[in-house]
Order: C-alpha cells, then structure tokens, then sequence
C-alpha cells in the first residue's frame, strides 16, 4: 500500500519565491547547512531560516555563527542526539500550533549521520507537513570529485571503533562490487587504515579532507601510502572511499 504524506507543497499560499515550496504556514524544514565555507548555503535555504518561527540547531553556538554572517534573528533552541527524544513532543505541539520550524545540524544534511530522522517520522505520523532544502553534503561532494564511474555506491556513516566489528565490516567493504564511502575521525583513521592494509593491502582508498576549507585535499592511494602521507599529523575531517572489488 502506498502511503501518502503531506509534503511542503501542501499549504503552498504565501510562497516568497515563485515555484518555491516553502509556503506552508505550518511545516518543518529541513535545511542543509555548510560543512565548511559558511558561502555554502542556497537563497532557499536562507529564506527557510529567516521564514521560520524557530530553528532547532545540534550546537547553537556554531549555527549562531552562520545565522550571524546572514542577519538572521530567527529564535534558536537546541535539538541534538541527547535531548532530540526530550524535545519531541514540544516541537510536534508548536507545529500542531502553527509554527514554522526549520531544523538544521552543525554541518551538512540534518539526517545523515546527523539527527533528523526521527523528528521527521514523527511529524509524518502526525500528518503534519515536512520538507526539505537541500545543499551541502560530505559524502555526496567526495564522491562527485572521486572521479569514477559506477554503477552502485553504499555509503556506511561512521565506521565501528571495536576492532572486531571494523574487521568485519572492512571484509563486506573489500568485496563490494563498487565504491564504499564512510565518514571517519581524525582519531581512528590510522586504525582504520591499518586494518586495511591488514586485510588488502593493495586496495586503493580515496580521502577527501577538509571539504571546501582552506586545507581542502584529495588524495588516493594504498593504506600504506597513505599512512605515509599522513604521518606528520592527521588533522581536519574526512570522508574515506574505499574502492571495492571491480
Ligand atoms: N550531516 C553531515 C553531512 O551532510 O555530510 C555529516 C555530519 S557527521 C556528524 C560529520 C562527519 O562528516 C565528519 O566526521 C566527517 O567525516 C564528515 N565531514 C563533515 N564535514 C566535512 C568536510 N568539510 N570535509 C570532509 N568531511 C567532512
């Protein structure tokens, strides 16, 4: 049975933009925000912050930062993975209410490896309208400058600290039939790429660092080479993308 649920488009009578979606009185919007360069941010998604009632933001200390270089006054409250479950039943009362209420996370698509996703379930449940403003994205911008093409990609979030589970998922990474793309800390890179070199140590992995910061860099190469390069000091964030069986 196919389910259907109101969308952005359902209330669609003061939209500011022409063909935008984001008329709705009450609705929640998703908006992706920047992972680095805080010019990273569409028209829309500007409009969907300076619109809404209230903006529910993982870190309000960082989304200040970015609602500040924009003259945006829109009320922040927090809403991240510690008290997303506490939050809940307030935000759907503000919304049944009529509010406008746009969630973002400190970088990125609020939902991927982010919270969001419960918030959105919820509202659904509640036949209340939901959408979404996207941009930016980590994984999305490192597979567009892989420079590969492929016919099938999975992508793992972050990766498991325990050494038997990363074992086991490195070997499911080593055998799929295309590229794999995880997102990793600076503090478990060089276990994850020694346990790579462990298993294959002739497998190609792609890291993209620092995504449109300053110290932006690409590099690909075996665990080993790798580890080399980053030998000095692994610093920044990083998406890993691990080439897979051919
Ligand atoms: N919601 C975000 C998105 O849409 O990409 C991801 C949030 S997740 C909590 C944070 C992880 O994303 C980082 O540990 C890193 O692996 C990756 N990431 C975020 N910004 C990045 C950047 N500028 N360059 C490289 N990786 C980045």
């Amino acid at each position: 049975m196919v389910v259907a649920w109101p969308s952005g488009k359902a209330g669609a009578c003061k939209a500011l933009i022409p063909s935008s979606n984001l008329g709705a009185t009450f609705m929640l919007i998703l908006v992706a925000t920047p992972i680095g360069n805080l010019q990273d941010i569409s028209l829309r998604g500007l409009e969907a912050l300076k619109e809404a009632d209230l903006i529910l933001a993982e870190d309000t200390r960082i989304s200040a930062r970015l609602l500040k270089k924009y003259g945006i006054d829109t009320p922040l409250l927090s809403f991240h993975k510690f008290n997303e479950w506490r939050r809940e039943v307030g935000v759907i009362a503000k919304l049944k209410a009529g509010k406008r209420i746009a969630l973002i996370s400190d970088a990125g698509t609020p939902g991927i490896c982010d919270p969001g996703a419960k918030l959105v379930k919820r509202c659904r449940e509640e036949g209340i309208p939901v959408t979404a403003v996207p941009g930016c994205c980590a994984f999305t911008m490192a597979l567009s400058l892989l420079g590969e093409e492929f016919r099938q990609f999975q992508f793992l979030g972050f990766l498991p600290k325990k050494v038997g589970k990363l074992k086991k998922i490195v070997e499911e990474i080593l055998a799929y039939p295309g590229p794999s793309i995880a997102y990793e800390t600076p503090h478990h890179l060089e276990k994850t790429l020694k346990m790579v070199e462990m298993l294959a140590p002739a497998s190609q992995i792609f890291i993209a660092r620092e995504l449109t910061k300053i110290h932006e860099e690409c590099v690909k190469g075996t665990p080993e080479e790798l580890l080399e390069h980053f030998k000095k000091g692994i610093r920044g964030e990083f998406v890993l993308i691990f080439m897979g069986k051919r």
